[in-house]
């Protein structure tokens, strides 16, 4: 059971266009390959962290619980993306200036509970063209 490892935990929302092929490539960039993380994909990725219903955020916090301890990751990734459905925000500097902020809360929630897990946050660009790039947070 113990070199059942892997170094990541990825966040990411549910959405169709976020092509995994796609997003694979631009993961690979930032040195999270296909093989080396676990997969939470959810409407809104970890944006339910920051749910005032209390199961939501449990469900996500169990997660990376069990990929801490199954798999003894170092880091938890969240990516966020323009265009969310989950955000149903029109406007898109407002949207992406909510998401860092959002972001910023959820690294907090993740630290404050589990103390040797490293956080990144990114947003997908262009959900909607399909010409995905990634933008560090
Ligand atoms: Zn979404």
């Amino acid at each position: 059971m113990s070199n059942h490892s892997c170094n990541y935990l990825l966040f990411r929302c549910m959405d169709f266009r976020l092509k995994p092929s796609v997003l694979n490539e631009l993961l690979e960039v930032i040195g999270c390959s296909e093989g080396n993380f676990d997969l939470v994909s959810v409407a809104g990725s970890a944006k339910d962290l920051l749910s005032e219903r209390q199961g939501e955020k449990e469900f996500l916090l169990k997660q990376i619980e069990l990929s801490s301890k199954l798999h003894h990751i170092c880091k938890v990734i969240v990516l966020l993306h323009d265009n969310c459905g989950a955000y149903g925000i029109a406007d898109k500097d407002e949207e992406e200036e909510t998401q860092k902020q959002d972001l910023a809360k959820i690294e907090k929630i993740i630290k404050n509970n589990f103390k040797d897990i490293e956080f990144d946050g990114f947003i997908v660009k262009n959900t909607s063209t399909g010409d995905l790039t990634l933008k560090k947070v």
